[in-house]
């Protein structure tokens, strides 16, 4: 497999409760190296844009209130089939439906309030990181 990237965030509902450090520690101990990172807080129309996919969906104002609600933890991720595997990590979107061990099993409140978030293709990773990223921010 080869060596790329994928883009996370740690969400509002995981900076809240203090879980910064120990999803960082399971990302770090599950072999991924951190190209850039920092916290940062998104504005509605951060929010707006980067989940434009979802629109439509009923969700999408709660979406939105969600993710500019406080801080969050951007940051590039890199190892071997690096999208894949991140996703395994995090877990199914419901934490419901997560499998034990996995971030969104171990940290998420329900669908909405899910901890974090991952690319779900090695095209959206990289405009999901270069929306929060520039050149000089990735190492
Ligand atoms: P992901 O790729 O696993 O993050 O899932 P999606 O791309 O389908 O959804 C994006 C984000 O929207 C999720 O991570 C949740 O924060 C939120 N979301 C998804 N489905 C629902 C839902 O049914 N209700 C609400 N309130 N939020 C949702």
């Amino acid at each position: 497999m080869a060596t790329n990237r994928t883009f996370t965030m740690l969400k509002p509902d995981a900076v809240e409760k203090g879980h910064i450090g120990a999803i960082l520690e399971k990302i770090s101990a599950s072999g991924f190296r951190i190209v850039a990172m920092k916290l940062t807080q998104m504005t509605k129309a951060d929010a707006e844009t980067f989940y434009a996919i979802h629109k439509e969906r009923p969700f999408f104002t709660d979406l939105v209130q969600y993710m500019t609600r406080g801080p969050i933890v951007a940051a590039i991720l890199e190892k071997d089939n690096a999208v894949e595997d991140f996703r395994t990590l995090i877990g199914a979107t419901n934490p419901a439906d997560a499998a034990e061990g996995t971030i969104r099993k171990m940290y998420a409140e329900s669908i909405s309030e899910n901890a974090v978030h991952g690319s779900d293709s090695d095209e959206n990773a990289a405009i999901e990181g270069a929306f929060h990223f520039s050149g000089r921010e990735q190492f």
